[in-house]
């Protein structure tokens, strides 16, 4: 995600380059283009090595959940084609639907590839952006129009009809619910419309290969990440759902503490610091 969903202008490629070239340096070999369920199992992978450490990220593109979602740009996958040089053809009017750091990517990518008018749709308020505020602030600074407590209900050929929306109590999340407001659809046209609502992990592989998993991804226990005796550890995205580089990065450096104690043949009880 740090190569192709961030995009250079936040995240400079080189900068990028020079941390993976460091772990380089520390003698780790990469091998690149190998699919877990595709080019290798984690059996095989468990035989050959004395510990497995499984980072799959949540790579998996949410759909906008309404009629005609299938009809939508997948956010990651309009990052991925303007990161590979490969930008898709967006025309002037560009919906971004999604509150979060993709959406925000998304539209201001929109905006550099020269879409004229860019709106993120966002069914909550501003208070509850999952985004960086930062980004808000700059997206806005680049001609991006955001509007607020707006949901889609139907993509088709007329547009994208949403549904204005008024905010209940907090759910699960401890964010005040959206609740739709009755009769208040209107249609918009739209060149292209874009999916940013979140990516979640794709659980079939570990789930195939016999490994637990919860709602958001892949179940490791929280200090250790370890899942024992089957010397597989997890962390990252995987396990937390989608979330950011620094945790991450956290994660996987806690993950290292515990693989080191598995394999000096302590006892696994990771690292608290
Ligand atoms: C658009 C966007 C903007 C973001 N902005 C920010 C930000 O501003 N700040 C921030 O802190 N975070 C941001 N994030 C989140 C950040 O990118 C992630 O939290 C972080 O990259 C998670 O790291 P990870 O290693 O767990 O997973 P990932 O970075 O997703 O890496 C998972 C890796 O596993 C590989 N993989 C997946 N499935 C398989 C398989 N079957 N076989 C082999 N390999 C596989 C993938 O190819 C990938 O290389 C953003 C994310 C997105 C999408």
């Amino acid at each position: 995600m740090l190569r192709y969903g961030i995009p250079a202008n936040r995240l400079p490629k080189d900068a990028l380059d020079a941390e993976i070239d460091a772990i380089r340096l520390l003698g780790a070999q990469f091998r690149m283009g190998q699919r877990w369920g595709e080019h290798f199992t984690l059996a095989g992978l468990r035989q050959q090595h004395d510990a497995v450490f499984v980072a799959i990220g949540a790579q998996r593109a949410q759909g906008l959940r309404c009629d005609g979602e299938e009809h939508a740009l997948p956010g990651i996958e309009f990052l991925e084609r303007v990161a590979s040089g490969n930008p898709v053809a967006l025309g002037d009017d560009v919906a971004v639907v999604g509150g979060g750091n993709t959406a925000m990517d998304c539209a201001r990518s929109a905006i550099r590839l020269g879409a004229r008018n860019v709106r993120v749709l966002y069914r909550r308020s501003r208070q509850e952006m999952p985004c960086l505020m930062d980004e808000v602030e700059a997206a806005e600074a680049e001609g991006v129009r955001i509007d607020f407590l707006v949901a889609p209900v139907r993509l088709s050929e007329n547009g994208l009809t949403c549904r204005r929306m008024t905010l209940g109590d907090p759910d699960a999340s401890g964010r005040r619910r959206p609740v739709p407001l009755d009769g208040s659809d209107f249609t918009m046209e739209c060149s292209t419309v874009i999916a940013a609502i979140g990516q979640s992990v794709d659980r079939s592989l570990p789930e195939q290969e016999g490994l637990a998993v919860t709602a958001w991804g892949i179940a490791a226990d929280e200090r250790t990440f370890c899942h024992q005796p089957a010397r597989s550890l997890r962390r990252g995205d995987g396990v937390l759902g989608a979330d950011l580089a620094v945790r991450a990065v956290t994660a996987g450096r806690r993950s290292a503490a515990a693989i080191h104690q598995f394999l000096s043949g302590d006892t696994v009880t990771g690292n608290r610091r």
